[in-house]
């Protein structure tokens, strides 16, 4: 292992592969990239894949918020009595989470949205711990950080909680003096919340884009300065869709004389309801609602198997209900309009795949965000050796293991 080399990774939130493309991001700093396909579900899911390189049902994180007997956030029901404008106010919910953070010592990435106070009894939180940090999955799964921490390799990385240039200051700092850093990482949600509010307006997004294009290559022409060696990867985790359409699934399901709570259970999504039921009956009864409409469909559980996203014990739902590509569940317990861009549709839509761009060729081809733990572990001379192990539910998407998932010696 070369003392000298250092690996850079960018992670572009939500820069998809279609954008990237058109754009001809990153042809100077990484002229070798590649078209990968995403999870079904959100950054909660698909950041976890692309950082231990498994599927959502191996390394555990689906959905953010899951169903649960024991919520560690059941305090907050006391909330629920709270009228409705102020408890869904951002001035409210803000303060609320930071002295929920300070509180609880939960260190990953959560936001209560507008999700009703009550409903923290029966649902929690899936990432409670940073998992940009090791020791971070409940699964046992063993992320980028594990590795780069028991093969003692020095890095830093710089997240969401890291404001846009102030993390990109700090990175350039690092690059100029910690000689011993041989691996950084800088996650930013920069380009992410920018097409939320402006995906098709090629103007303003290339502007985005080029302020962040800005920003890597001048990090990428200090290090050439000052290393030797200087390995460049940038990828995202998923693209953004143009929305095109609503549909208030809530008051469809509200309209069938059953009771949320008693007769079934409901987590609304942007794109996805996640149901679990009491009965017979009020499956069958929601099942056949949700048939009749046309703007998505129920997932089975072969669906989900394929997805990499079927958990056993239902905790993510025992149907999953899914919006077609750029259809919106408005509101849901994430909003009350539908914001310009949206993703969380299916992996197979255009505007859901994901990118890698490298400054060396990669070989195999990565196909799958959970290939970019692979390239930096490559990258970085670790080789993967998951301890993690599970039964045949945990294939990918193409019904094989991947290479990550398999133990082989570091
Ligand atoms: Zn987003």
């Amino acid at each position: 292992m070369a003392g000298d080399k250092l690996t850079l990774v960018f992670f572009v939130d939500a820069l998809g592969w279609e954008i990237a493309r058109e754009l001809d991001c990153f042809r100077d700093i990484a002229p070798y990239s590649y078209r990968q396909r995403t999870v079904l579900g959100y950054s909660c899911a698909a950041q976890p894949t692309i950082l231990t390189g498994l599927m959502p049902d191996v390394h555990g994180h689906w959905g953010m918020f899951y169903r649960t007997e024991h919520s560690e956030l059941s305090e907050l029901r006391c909330l629920r009595f709270l009228p409705k404008t102020v408890s869904s106010h951002r001035r409210f919910r803000r303060p609320l989470l930071s002295y929920h953070r300070k509180h609880t010592g939960f260190t990953g990435y959560y936001n209560f949205y507008r999700i009703p106070f009550h409903l923290f009894e029966e649902f929690d939180l899936i990432e409670k711990r940073d998992i940009y940090a090791p020791g971070a999955f409940a699964s046992g799964a063993r992320s980028i950080f594990d590795h780069l921490a028991d093969g003692c390799v020095p890095y830093q990385v710089w997240t969401w909680k890291n404001e846009l240039d102030e993390g990109f200051a700090e990175l350039e700092t690092a690059v100029r003096g910690d000689p011993e850093m041989r691996f950084a990482l800088h996650y930013t949600p920069y380009i992410d919340a920018f097409l939320h509010g402006h995906v098709g307006d090629r103007e303003a997004v290339a502007g985005a884009v080029a302020l962040i294009e800005k920003k890597i290559s001048r990090v990428v022409e200090l290090a050439r300065k000052t290393r030797a060696d200087v390995d460049v990867i940038i990828f995202s985790d998923h693209g953004m869709a143009e929305t095109t359409g609503e549909h208030d699934v809530m008051k469809t399901v509200m309209g069938l004389s059953l009771r949320q709570g008693r007769d079934y259970h409901v987590f609304y999504d942007s794109t996805m309801a996640r149901f679990w039921f009491e009965s017979p009956h009020a499956r069958d009864t929601i099942i056949s609602a949700l048939e009749k409409l046309d703007c998505g469909a129920t997932l089975s559980d072969d669906d989900l198997k394929r997805e990499g996203v079927f958990f056993d014990d239902n905790r993510f739902g025992e149907v999953v209900f899914l919006m077609n590509p750029t259809k919106l569940i408005v509101p849901s317990y994430m909003g009350g309009k539908a914001p310009r861009g949206m993703h969380g549709f299916s992996p197979e839509h255009k505007d859901s795949y994901a990118m890698l761009a490298a400054s060396f060729r990669v070989d195999p081809e990565p196909t799958h965000i959970r290939d970019s733990f692979r390239v930096m572990m490559q990258a970085v001379g670790l080789q993967a050796a998951t301890t993690l192990e599970k039964d045949s539910g945990s294939s990918g998407p193409d019904g094989t293991i991947s290479d990550a998932n398999r133990e082989t010696a570091a």
